[in-house]
């Protein structure tokens, strides 16, 4: 052990809040003062232009990223289904009207493996679950993480345990974790109280945490950004808008924007906008009032950014310092205009992916977004995910909620 510590780190795990710093080895997922742990990398140490040649044709749209996310994981150990390699769309003429912009792209998260962005962050942490040796696997879930952990522990032999909040979980999550064979538990109340128990369960157990305060997930997570930077030929947008829940992937687009600034490989910074649902919107009051207080009854249809108390506020607000990002809120009326928008253009996505188009529509019309600048939105998660919200709205059957684009279905009997 002692030798070890002689010999330079390439990837370390350090405190965003008192910066104290531990091995990746070390088993800690949080720091002894209660922060966040994030991780560091010494690219001074290797060739990152020689390496990142190396894994350039990596079946896996993650992978290829190696060295900007895990230098050091053993190619025995990934686990990969191959995930990534998103397409970009140009929205619609009627979705650009809509939104009052002219020129705007969705990344469509929902084509990884199990339907949504969580794939990008699990293939980096059951790799390193596996390189670590770990039997058990645990996460807390509004059905996505849930859906990708179930898949991927399968998939590598490794066995999961997820905990969800009762009667809050979309149907086709809840039937994808099922499949793949996790061990499925709900808890009454919502996402929080599932985060604390799971919280409480790997303590307990020993078994291994894989929400996004896990900082490999978010390693995973910033080839969202290197890929579409890449894309655009290390181009920056003017914006890039992504719907918030628990934060995770606000925090990790601004640790992939700020690496890729400090490696040159881009010149300019594309701002961040973080869209929560009205009724489930702390960040967006944390962004405001600097003052961060849990929202104990947060209350969307968009199930994915259900969230009350996010655990990565405090890394997503320093994303939205980093990129003079902002951050807004937009009615539940409002996502389901833009899912139906998003949906009839051919493209589709999962309520929560369209609270960015909800909230870039919200956006422009306040002067912040304007209309000439150049716009990606990401769709987080697939539109078959919640059948049950589609239907409904179609026969105009939510409450609440007045269904304006409504494609009913008719009787055939003339
Ligand atoms: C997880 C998820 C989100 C929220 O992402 P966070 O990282 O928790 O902010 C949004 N949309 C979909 C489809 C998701 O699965
Ligand atoms: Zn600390």
């Amino acid at each position: 052990m002692m030798e070890q510590k002689c010999l330079p780190e390439v990837s370390i795990f350090k405190c965003v809040k008192c910066t104290k710093t531990y091995s990746i080895t070390s088993g800690h997922l949080g720091c002894l003062c209660g922060g966040l742990l994030e991780v560091n990398h010494d690219w001074t140490l290797f060739s990152l232009a020689e390496k990142l040649e190396h894994y350039k044709l990596h079946p896996s749209g993650v992978w290829r990223f190696k060295p900007l996310i895990h230098p050091e994981m053993p190619d025995k150990d990934i686990v990969t289904r191959g995930e990534g390699y998103t397409r970009l769309y140009s929205a619609s003429r009627r979705i650009l009207e809509f939104a009052g912009c002219n020129n705007l792209q969705f990344k469509h998260e929902g084509e990884n493996p199990t339907g949504s962005f969580k794939d990008r962050g699990m293939t980096v942490g059951i790799s390193e679950a596996k390189r670590l040796g770990i039997h058990t696997v645990v996460c807390a879930s509004t059905g996505n993480t849930s859906a990708s952990l179930a898949a991927y522990a399968s998939y590598a032999g490794i066995n999961a345990t997820v905990i969800l909040p009762k009667g809050k979980i979309a149907f086709g999550k809840l039937a994808q974790a099922l499949a793949y064979g996790a061990n499925v538990y709900t808890v009454e109340g919502i996402f929080d109280d599932a985060m604390q128990q799971v919280i409480d369960l790997a303590v307990k157990d020993g078994s291994y945490l894989l929400n996004s305060v896990n900082p490999w997930r978010i390693e995973g997570q910033k080839t969202i950004i290197f890929e579409l930077l890449e894309k655009l030929n290390w181009e920056s947008p003017d914006w890039i808008v992504v719907p918030a829940g628990n934060l995770g992937n606000t925090s990790a687009f601004g640790k992939a924007l700020n690496e890729a600034y400090k490696l040159e490989l881009i010149t300019e910074i594309p701002r961040l906008a973080a869209v929560q649902a009205k009724g489930a919107n702390p960040f967006v009051k944390l962004w405001k009032g600097g003052i961060f207080t849990p929202e104990p009854n947060p209350q969307t249809l968009a199930t994915a950014i259900n969230i009350g108390n996010p655990v990565s506020h405090s890394k997503a607000l320093e994303a939205l310092r980093f990129t003079k990002g902002v951050a807004t809120s937009v009615t539940d009326q409002l996502i389901l205009d833009s899912k139906a928008m998003i949906d009839r253009s051919g493209i589709g996505c999962e309520p929560a992916s369209a609270a960015t188009l909800a909230g870039i529509k919200k956006l422009v019309e306040e002067g912040i977004i304007l209309p000439s600048e150049k716009v990606v939105a990401i769709l987080t998660g697939h539109l078959l995910k919640d059948p049950q919200i589609v239907v409904d709205y179609h026969q105009n059957q939510l409450e609440n909620i007045e269904a304006k684009y409504a494609n009913r279905v008719k009787s055939y009997n003339n």
